[in-house]
C-alpha cells in the first residue's frame, strides 16, 4: 500500500517508545480493551502499515478509524506524540488504497451536494453587523438556538455579521479525504472570506485554527468570558454539572472560562469525575458517531452515568456534537438527566 500521508509521519512514529503511558485515558480502549483499540496498538498498526510489515485489511481499516480523535493520549504523552494526526495519514491512505465505508461517503456526499452535513438546503439567519460569526452545521441546523447565542454577543457589544456558510471541512479531514478537503476548503473560502471570526461551534473553531493557518478562529466563549463580568447576569441559582468538550478542553486548553461563566451566572458546578484536560470523551468525535455509532453512543452513556452518579440533572457542554451525542444518551436512559448547552444557561441569565 502506498503511505504517501504516513510518511509525513514517520519522524513521530519513531519517537514513540510504545511505552503505552497513553493507554490509561483511552475511551475506545476502555471499551473494547484489545490492543489494537489503543493509542499505542494503533500507533504499531501505523509504523506497520509504513514499514510495510502489516498488510492493509478492513480489521486494521476499522481499528483505524475506531477513534474519537479525544486527544487525551497526546496529553498523556511525554514525548508529545500525536496519534489523531498519525491515524488522520493512516486514514487517509487507507481511502487512498480503497478502504472506504458508505456511511462517510453518504455523509460526504451531503456536504458535497448542500454545504452541511444535513443534505439539505439550509440557511442561516443572515445578519449585517460588524463581526463574522460562523455558525456551523450544527448551529445552521438549529436555527433558533442560533439567533438566541447571536442575541447574547448583541447584548454583549458585538454586532454579528451572519453570511450564508458553508461546511469548514471537518468531516472530509478527519475520514481521510484530504482531496476532497481541499476542494471543501477552497469553497469555504470563497464563501466565507473573513480572516478573523467568531465561531459558534467548538469544533469548527479548533479544525480551523489547526488547518487554515491563515484565518484567526476565536471561540465564542472567549468573548462570552471576557464581556459577561460588566453586563450584570442574574444569578440561576441552578446546581448542574459540566462536560469539558475534547476540542474545546484538551484542544485549544479552554478549562477556566466555562467554568468562571458558570460562577458568574450563579450555577453551583458539580463536577465530574473526570474534567478539564483529564477529561473523558463522549464518544462523538473523529467521526466515530459514522465509523461506530454503537460505541460512540455507550461512550456517551458512561458520561451520562457519571453525572447521575453526581446527584444532579443538568449537564452543560458547549460541543453541539456533545450535547447531540450526550442528550440522545440521556433520552435513552429515561431523560433523568437534561443536556443543556451552557449558552442557553447564559442566555437565561442575560434576558
Ligand atoms: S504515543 Fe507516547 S505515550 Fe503512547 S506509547 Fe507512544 S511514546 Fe508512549
Ligand atoms: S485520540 Fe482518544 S480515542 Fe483516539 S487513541 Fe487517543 S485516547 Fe484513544
Amino acid at each position: 500500500m502506498k503511505t504517501k500521508y504516513l510518511k509525513e509521519w514517520e519522524n513521530e512514529l519513531n519517537i514513540c517508545i510504545r511505552c503505552a503511558y497513553c493507554f490509561e485515558g483511552c475511551p475506545v480502549f476502555k471499551q473494547l480493551s484489545w490492543e489494537a483499540d489503543g493509542p499505542r496498538g494503533k500507533a504499531v498498526l501505523a509504523y506497520g502499515l509504513l514499514s510495510g510489515e502489516v498488510e492493509p485489511t478492513k480489521y486494521l481499516a476499522d481499528k483505524i478509524f475506531q477513534c474519537s480523535f479525544c486527544r487525551d493520549c497526546v496529553e498523556r504523552c511525554s514525548a508529545n506524540v500525536s496519534i489523531p494526526d498519525i491515524l488522520t495519514a493512516a486514514r487517509a491512505d487507507l481511502v487512498n488504497a480503497g478502504f472506504k465505508y458508505d456511511a462517510h461517503l453518504d455523509l460526504l456526499d451531503k456536504i458535497k451536494r448542500t454545504g452541511n452535513i444535513f443534505g439539505r438546503e439550509i440557511h442561516p439567519p443572515i445578519q449585517g453587523g460588524e463581526t463574522p460569526v460562523l455558525l456551523g452545521c450544527r448551529f445552521l441546523e438549529r436555527a433558533d438556538d442560533a439567533k438566541r447565542y447571536l442575541e447574547i454577543l448583541r447584548r454583549l457589544g458585538i454586532k454579528p455579521k451572519v453570511v450564508d456558510e458553508t461546511c469548514c471541512g471537518m468531516p472530509f479531514g478527519v475520514l481521510g479525504y484530504k482531496d476532497e478537503l481541499k476542494a471543501q476548503q477552497d469553497k469555504f473560502r470563497k464563501k466565507f472570506p473573513y480572516k478573523e471570526f467568531i465561531c459558534m461551534c467548538t469544533t469548527c473553531a479548533f479544525f480551523i485554527g489547526k488547518n487554515y493557518p491563515d484565518l484567526k478562529p476565536k471561540y465564542i466563549i472567549e468573548e462570552v468570558a471576557k464581556r459577561l463580568p460588566y453586563y450584570n447576569p442574574k444569578k440561576l441559582g441552578l446546581k448542574a454539572t459540566y462536560h469539558d468538550p475534547c476540542n474545546l478542553a484538551r484542544g485549544m486548553g479552554m478549562v477556566d472560562e466555562p467554568r468562571e461563566i458558570l460562577k458568574q451566572i450563579g450555577v453551583d458546578l458539580i463536577e465530574l469525575p473526570t474534567k478539564g484536560k483529564g477529561a473523558e470523551c463522549c464518544g462523538g468525535g473523529g467521526g466515530l458517531l459514522v465509523s461506530d455509532g454503537p460505541l460512540a453512543e455507550r461512550l456517551a452513556e458512561r458520561r451520562m452515568d457519571q453525572a447521575l452518579g453526581r446527584g444532579v440533572d443538568i449537564l452543560a457542554t458547549l460541543c453541539p456534537t456533545c450535547e447531540f451525542n450526550i442528550g440522545n444518551a440521556a433520552q435513552r436512559g429515561g431523560g433523568k438527566l437534561k443536556v443543556v448547552n451552557l449558552l442557553d444557561l447564559v442566555w437565561e441569565a442575560l434576558r
